[in-house]
C-alpha cells in the first residue's frame, strides 16, 4: 500500500485512474497518474521520502502506456515496481518483510535511512520517530 492508501498487487500492473476529472490518466493540466521522479535527489529535496510510512519502502517503477512529464515529475497510465528496498534503521529487516517485497520484483534490498533519504532527512525522520 502506498502512502496514499493505494494497494499494489504482485504481478498486476497498476492502472491509473483520475478520481477528480474522471478522464483517462494521465491528463495534461491534471495531477492524475502514477507518479515517479527520475531523481532520488529531487525526491529528497521535496521531502517525499519522508512520508511517515511504516515500513518505508523505496523503489523504482517501470512506467508505460501514456506518460507525461511536467512539474509533477513523470505521470503514467501504467506502472509496476522494478526494484524495491526496505528502509530500516539498521538495514536488518524483520523476517518475512523481504520475502513479501520480493513477490513484486523477484528480489528486494535493504537500505538505512541515511542511504535512502540522505543524512538530513534521516535525522529528521529519526527525531520524528522519537517524538511519537
Ligand atoms: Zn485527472
Amino acid at each position: 500500500m502506498t502512502h496514499r492508501h493505494i494497494v499494489w498487487r504482485p504481478d498486476e500492473p497498476q492502472v491509473a485512474r483520475c478520481l477528480i476529472g474522471g478522464h483517462r490518466a494521465p491528463a495534461p493540466g491534471c495531477a492524475c497518474g502514477i507518479h515517479a521522479e527520475p531523481s532520488l535527489e529531487v525526491l529528497r529535496e521535496q521531502g517525499l521520502c519522508m512520508a511517515p510510512a511504516e515500513p518505508l519502502v523505496l523503489g523504482q517503477v517501470a512506467l508505460w502506456g501514456a506518460v507525461v512529464k511536467d512539474d509533477h515529475g513523470l505521470r503514467a497510465e501504467l506502472g509496476y515496481p522494478s526494484a524495491l528496498s526496505l528502509v530500516t534503521a539498521d538495514a536488518r529487516p524483520e523476517p518475512g518483510d523481504l520475502v513479501a517485497l520480493a513477490r513484486y520484483c523477484g528480489e528486494a534490498g535493504t537500505a538505512t535511512p541515511a542511504e535512502a533519504l540522505g543524512d538530513i532527512a534521516a535525522s529528521i525522520l529519526a527525531f520524528q520517530a522519537m517524538s511519537r
